[in-house]
Parts: C-alpha cells; structure tokens; sequence
C-alpha cells in the first residue's frame, strides 16, 4: 500500500513535534513517525523530570557550530518568549532557577502533552514504533519511505532524528547517514555536556576521597569560559562548570580551575600572612573552599605550613596553583551520558531560513541533528523550537 503526506516529520521529539504542529497549521497534510514507543523522551527526561525548556539568555553567542553565524536567524524569528506564550495559551507556569533557566512547574510530561496538543488540533497523524527502512528520491519534491509492508510518499521530508546521545534509549546517527545518502556534508558527532574522567593514578592520589566534594569555579579550556558548581565523582569531575567546558575540550587538553573565583589569592594570602601568622594554611583555605578539598590539596599539591613560614614566592606559587589548577583530564564519559552531541549536517548545506537543504529541494533538518550545539542550560530545547518552527513555515 501507498501512503500520500504532503510532509513527514522523521522524529517526534522536541524540534519535530513543533514543527508537526506548525506545518499542520498551514493546512498540510503532516505525518509525524518515530521509532520509539512514546513522543518526545528526551523531554520526558530531561532537567531531572521537571524540563529546563528554555533559557531567558538565548543568544547565538551560546551555541556552538562550524558556522557561528547559522543558528541566528532561527533563534531571533522563534525566541524565548514565544515558546512562553505557547505554555500561557496552555494554562502553564514557570520558575527560573539560576542563569536565566526557565523549568516548568507542571514537569516535562505537561509539556509534551502541549506540543502533542498542538500537534493533533493541526491534524497531525502519528506513527509511534516506525522504523524507516529506505527513503528514495524520485524526482525533486517527492520522497518514498519504507516502513515493513507500507510505501510512505510525500513532498517535503524533515529530519528530526535528534543526535546519538544516550544510546540506550535508541538514539542514532540516523541524520548523518540520510544526510550522507543525499550527498550532504556532516561533521561526525561527539559527546558534549559530559562529565570528565581520570586516570586512576589521579583518582586513587589528588581526588582520593573528594567524591561528592562540590565547588564554584571559574574553569576554561580553548573559547569556553564558564563560573558554576564543580563535583568530584568516583570517576572524575563533573557538575555544571565541567559538563560546560566539556564541550570545549579536545583530547590531551589542559582545563584551568580557578577554585578562588571570588578573590585575589595572592592578596588575601598575603593578608592573612600578616594578621594570621600561625595559622595553618590549611585551615585557612577550609574558610574558603570545602574542608575535605582544603585538607587534600595540602596533602599533594601545596605545602602545609604556618602562614608565617612561606616566602614570597611560595606564596605566589600557591596563588597560581589556587587560580589557575591545571588537570589535564584522561577523557570524557562519553554518548552514554552525554547531555547532546557536538556536529551533525553541515551548516553549510542548508537555508539559515527554512532549514532545506540547498542541494535537495523538499529536503529539511532541524534540531540537533543538525550542527549547532547550545549550552547546558535550556539552549538546546531553544534551538529545537526555533528551528523546528522555522521549518513549520516552509515545509
Ligand atoms: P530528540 O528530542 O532527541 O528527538 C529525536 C526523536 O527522533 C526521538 O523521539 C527518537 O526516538 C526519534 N528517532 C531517532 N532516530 C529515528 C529513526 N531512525 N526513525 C524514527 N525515529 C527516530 N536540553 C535542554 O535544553 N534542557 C534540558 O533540561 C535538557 N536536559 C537533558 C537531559 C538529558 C538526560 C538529555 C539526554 C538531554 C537533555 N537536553 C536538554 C538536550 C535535549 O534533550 C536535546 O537537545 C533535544 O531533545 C533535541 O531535540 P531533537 O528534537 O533534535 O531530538
């Protein structure tokens, strides 16, 4: 049998279902499939249950891409606000948390079930449990797909397959291949948002004892400069400021911690030098970090001593090491707890404005399948909307 859609969206979660619903609304006929049992489980998933749906910031300044100009137009037609507006319309709320991260008070299902809302009031027809086997182009603007015993056909096709983060819950590459079959440039992907490990040497010796110890930092590593909460793990460094600069670091590379973001080291030791002579450095750094943390960096990197007994450049040499710690990481957890995936089609093959593809007509990507990558902190959900929105205009 022959199905005829004017569209079908590959993929129900975040960037397809507000595209579903926004195509739908132009009065095409939309037929939203996926694979999974369920629409939208990274919604479902993600901020710990309750959806850090967007962010207050959004700016292109936080994404990251080949092409740092590509995600603008999206971004600035389909903003913050409107996703807001949307949640008003369907009688939900929100609280910002810090940096400008916008969670639902109603958690993430309520908002899968608005898009899904939105989706069924277009007329959109879904599929659930639907693998595409084969898509075949027969001319420009027309696509057969192949699903067990039934022929799909449509006009215009939009991938929104996500990116390969999270394998277990069925995450794929799926993108870059369909991409690659219509001859499309893709970056390969990579884990971003991820905590870092470390080799056993450094676990069992620096960070012996550490797990669970949390701390403000400034860390940076190559463009990416972040100030938020660090956590020791049994297996390395995480928390915030790490899953950050994670998507910054390549392998080999050193990150830099500042673990005194909020003073000048140098000048508070030298203070202390003054007023406190026989206090114990430890105990002086125990006023200004964790105690367990304090207590082991005197124990391997700094040398203990009354304040009293340091000289000037041991002082200063302390300074450094507290401002500007150097670890150098052994690697990253990897797509199996990536938060999303750096890469994906080439920025360079598609419309900043209706995200087709230039070569192939009828062709469309949004969402992380595609090669912007945002930030922790409702980034991504951003760049779902407002590119799945933009090709809800055009498809
Ligand atoms: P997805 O939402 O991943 O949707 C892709 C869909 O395609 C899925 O339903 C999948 O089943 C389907 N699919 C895949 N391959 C096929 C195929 N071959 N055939 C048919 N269907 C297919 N971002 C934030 O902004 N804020 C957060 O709080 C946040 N928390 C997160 C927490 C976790 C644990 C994770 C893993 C991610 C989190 N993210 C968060 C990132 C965010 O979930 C993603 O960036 C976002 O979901 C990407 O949207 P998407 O529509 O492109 O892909």
């Amino acid at each position: 049998t022959m199905e005829h859609y004017d569209v079908i969206i590959i993929g129900a979660g975040a960037a397809g279902l507000m595209c579903a619903a926004e195509t739908g609304k132009r009065g095409r006929r939309v037929l939203l499939l996926d694979k999974a049992d369920k629409i939208g489980k990274k919604i479902l998933i993600s901020g710990g249950g309750r959806c850090n749906f967007t962010n207050l910031n959004t700016n292109p300044a936080a994404y990251l891409s080949h092409n740092p100009h590509f995600c603008k137009s999206a971004l600035a037609r389909y903003a913050p606000q409107d996703f807001l507006n949307l949640m008003r319309k369907h009688g939900l709320s929100w609280h910002e948390k810090t940096l400008g991260q916008l969670f639902c008070d109603q958690k993430a299902p309520a908002i899968v079930a608005m898009l899904w809302e939105e989706c069924a009031q277009a007329g959109v027809v879904l599929r659930l449990n639907t693998e595409v086997d084969t898509i075949i182009r027969r001319e420009a603007a027309s696509f057969h797909l192949q699903t067990g015993s039934c022929t799909l056909a449509c006009t215009a096709l939009v991938i929104a397959t996500g990116g390969p983060s999270i394998p277990r819950m069925g995450a794929t590459d799926f993108g870059i291949r369909l991409a690659r079959q219509f001859g499309l440039k893709s970056v390969p992907f990579s884990p971003a948002l991820v905590p870092f490990t470390f080799t056993q040497d450094v676990l069992d010796g620096l960070f012996a004892g550490l797990a669970g110890v949390s701390t403000e930092v400034a860390v940076s590593c190559g463009e990416g400069h972040f100030r938020e909460y660090m956590l020791f793990t049994h297996r390395g460094l995480s928390g915030p400021a790490m899953l950050q600069v994670s998507s910054y670091w390549h392998k080999g590379e050193t990150l830099e911690i500042n673990l005194l973001p909020d003073r000048d080291a140098l000048e508070w030791l030298s203070v202390m030098q003054q007023q406190r002579p026989k206090t114990e450095l430890k105990t002086l750094l125990a006023e200004a970090l964790p105690n367990r943390l304090a207590q082991r960096l005197c124990e391997t990197l700094l040398p203990n001593r009354p304040m009293g007994q340091y000289g000037g450049k041991q002082l200063q040499a302390i300074s450094q090491q507290l401002q500007a710690w150097q670890l150098t990481p052994a690697g990253t957890e990897g797509m199996r707890t990536a938060e999303v995936s750096l890469g994906g089609v080439d920025t360079r093959e598609l419309s900043s404005k209706t995200l087709e593809a230039r070569k192939v007509q009828g062709l469309y990507f949004i969402g992380e399948t595609v090669d912007v990558t945002g930030w922790l902190g409702g980034y991504n959900f951003q760049w779902a909307w407002a590119s799945g929105w933009c090709a809800g205009q055009y498809a």
